[in-house]
């Protein structure tokens, strides 16, 4: 009898621990109400840089020597073919001048991978011939004399990749998928530039013949935007 009690307390003792231990991990692991909620994971992401040709400094004066101090900005693109095919144009050496090179500082595929292509302190050459209306008015730098004035100096371009019914010349395509969305909210938080100076390449083109992103879904983006930490 004496053996059997002695038995019992350890047992029951034991029973005890595990289920204070499980309301500990229960409480640790479960948001309390009101709680600022768990980050969301990031988007995959992967490198495929750029060949050096294909990008350059970001100066501090421009051709004129009129100091630049343009804030950054995000111009948002997109690929019209696939998103390889873009990284096998931007990684192929281009020694011609900047005016007929390309590049952006990051795609994102259908799945929503972050593909980045030009390192963000580097100057992609993604607007040529582009100005934006900032707040305190029209903003681009000439730092090529062969080349016009445009938002490069102070832009980060991220392209959206476009659905396979979109690659031609259509004003429209089907759009672009939700986790699209949600990576690039993902970096345009990540690159803490304001929604003020986010703004689309068919917007600050000064060319006459960019509309892209076509088919973009700026509430869709502004909901995530708001969602994104
Ligand atoms: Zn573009």
């Amino acid at each position: 009898m004496k053996l059997f009690q002695l038995r019992r307390v350890p047992r029951t003792l034991g029973a005890i621990a595990l289920a204070l231990l499980t309301c500990l991990v229960l409480l640790w692991s479960k948001p309390i109400i009101g709680q600022t909620p768990a980050r969301s994971a990031p988007p995959p992401q992967i490198v495929k840089w750029a060949y050096p040709t294909n990008y350059g400094f970001r100066l501090n004066q421009d051709i004129y020597g009129q100091p630049l101090r343009n804030p950054l900005m995000v111009v948002i693109h997109e690929t019209v073919g696939s998103a390889d095919s873009a990284v096998g144009l931007f990684q192929n050496p281009n020694y011609s001048s900047e005016g007929s090179q390309a590049s952006y500082h990051a795609l994102i595929a259908l799945d929503g991978t972050i593909i980045y292509t030009v390192p963000f302190e580097y100057r992609a050459y993604g607007a040529g011939n582009s100005v934006f209306m900032g707040a305190n008015g029209p903003e681009a730098a000439q730092t090529s004399p062969r080349v016009p004035a445009s938002v490069n100096n102070f832009a980060y371009h991220f392209s959206l990749e476009t659905p396979v019914d979109g690659r031609n010349n259509a004003d429209r395509h089907s759009g672009y998928t939700v986790q699209q969305y949600r990576s690039l909210a993902w970096l345009v938080r990540y690159t803490k530039v304001p929604e003020s100076r986010v703004t689309y390449h068919k917007t600050i083109d000064r060319s006459g013949t960019r509309k892209d992103p076509r088919s973009f879904d700026e509430n869709l983006f502004l909901k995530m935007l708001s969602q994104a930490r």
